[in-house]
């Protein structure tokens, strides 16, 4: 095991995780982009957006139907009952994840920032009206809010917006505080790892990248481990927890 690992686990008061596509995938959640029969003619990127959604809400509420069903017959993996029980370790810790599936909540996550929102939500486009969804596809759709009536939307952040201001400067201001930082099956294709892994980097963090393949914040880290999130994390975890003391 690499010792400057042991090190900063050893030493961590603040921790913090960002996850991305890449736990999911373990969990064989598809990407949703277009290879599966029923909805081979639509791309992802023009049913996830507000436009879409103005358009043809009913087309794009069957959509996230459908995907949400695939979604709650899927289980977390090791890595993200790995994930769960650091939380349990550290004294401050917070998980960041890019992925809207919900499966960190059903490992046990509590301390967690869904920056692209949860796809077993909805929340009304009117009022500030929030709730979950069952696992079963929904009877009447498009949905409307439970308060007021006006016109639901999946809680999800679509193409084209804007992420929550108030989430991200949670999460920018956790991991301005953090020592040890991992980053874990995420490909930095998207900005918002990149500008998060770059805010530890700076207040002096260590980095842990574990990623099957080199990722936009590569360089940013300290520590590398070229493996998975599902098989490699547990591994690498259960092996240095010893020595969190805990
Ligand atoms: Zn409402």
């Amino acid at each position: 095991m690499n010792p400057r690992l042991l090190e900063a686990v050893a030493g961590a008061k603040s921790v913090a995780v960002i996850t991305g596509a890449g736990m999911s995938r373990e969990s064989g959640i598809p990407t949703f982009r277009g290879e599966d029969g029923l909805w081979n003619n639509y791309r992802a990127e023009d049913l996830a957006t507000p436009e879409a959604f103005h358009k043809d809400p009913l087309l794009v509420w069957q959509w996230y139907d459908w995907r949400r069903q695939i979604v709650c017959n899927a289980k977390p993996h090791a890595g993200h009952f790995a994930i769960a029980d650091m939380e349990t370790c550290f004294t401050e810790f917070l998980l960041i994840t890019q992925n809207v599936d919900g499966l960190h909540i059903q490992a046990g996550s509590r301390k967690l920032i869904e920056i692209h929102g949860s796809i077993r939500r909805a929340r009304c486009t009117r009022c500030e009206w929030r709730g979950e969804l069952p696992d079963v596809g929904l009877e009447s759709l498009p949905l409307h809010c439970k308060k007021c009536d006006a016109l639901a939307r999946p809680d999800v952040l679509w193409f084209g917006e804007s992420y929550d201001e108030g989430l991200l400067s949670r999460a920018a201001e956790f991991l301005h505080a953090s020592d040890l930082v991992w980053i874990v099956g995420s490909s930095g294709m998207v900005s918002v790892p990149v500008f998060l892994a770059d805010i530890a980097a700076r207040s002096g963090a260590t980095l842990v990248d574990v990623n099957p393949e080199e990722a936009a914040f590569s360089h940013l880290c300290d520590i590398t481990v070229r493996g998975t999130a599902g098989k490699d994390l547990p591994r690498i975890w259960n092996t240095v927890r010893p020595s969190t003391g805990v």
